[in-house]
């Protein structure tokens, strides 16, 4: 089974290595060379694991590892230690990396710990992902509540649904007839203007400026994509 894996990690040599490795899994890999441009692809992008190296430039991996969970971000993370950081591994496992491996390793013990972590990962993933936060906005998927700069914010069942479609399939774009498919269900014939009035209910109650969304943005001609927005 193909999974989608974000490497984080800057050096040249292990990257080759280990994307060569990764797509001769038949996994696909994204690369990502320091630690602010992987805690924004790991936010805005669905991936199946990260793999995430400890010393990076521009954020440390165990910056990445710590703010990813506070955003509710669930994904496994497998993170890399150099002999030295014997004492950083213990915290990042506390912060909520999932296992460590101490470098210099053998590739295939890493690919051992990968395939490991994706038998584990959709179990791994529910665990964690029962919050997510965008802005000053939480969700907390589990207690169906909404807040939106610390006040609660009222969602109707669907208006959740929806929210809840966009963020785990969030930096994608979505079309109006899959989230009719998959978010309304039956077929009870709604037309697509059905999903742009919910669009513009949630946007109402969750954007700053309504008319001008950060988060969840229109693609002309092809529907929706939510972004959690920090990027810019
Ligand atoms: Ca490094």
């Amino acid at each position: 089974m193909s999974h989608h894996i974000l490497l984080v990690e800057d050096e040249p040599s292990l990257i080759l290595t280990l994307e060569d490795r990764l797509r001769a899994e038949g996994h696909e890999v994204t690369t990502a060379e320091d630690g602010e441009t992987g805690f924004q692809l790991a936010s805005d992008q669905r991936f199946d694991l990260l793999i995430l190296d400890l010393n990076l430039p521009r954020k440390n991996g165990l910056d990445v590892c710590r703010d990813l969970r506070q955003r509710g971000v669930g994904t496994p993370i497998l993170m890399l230690t150099a002999r030295a950081e014997v004492v950083d591994k213990v915290v990042g496992l506390k912060l909520g990396a999932d296992d460590y491996l101490t470098k210099p390793f053998e590739t295939m013990e890493l690919m051992a710990r990968v395939e490991a972590l994706l038998r584990r990962s959709p179990a791994l993933q529910g665990a964690k992902a029962n919050t997510y936060q965008f802005g000053d906005v939480r969700v907390d998927f589990e207690g169906a509540e909404v807040t939106k700069g610390g006040v609660t914010v009222d969602l109707s069942a669907l208006e959740l649904r929806l929210l809840q479609y966009f963020i785990e399939h969030r930096g994608k774009v979505i079309g109006r007839d899959e989230l009719l498919d998959e978010v309304w269900g039956y077929d009870a014939t709604p037309v697509t203007r059905t999903v742009d009035v919910h669009v513009a209910a949630v946007r109402q109650k969750l954007e700053d400026v309504p008319g001008k969304p950060r988060h969840l943005l229109t693609v002309h001609g092809r529907g929706y994509k939510f972004v959690s927005g920090h990027e810019r």
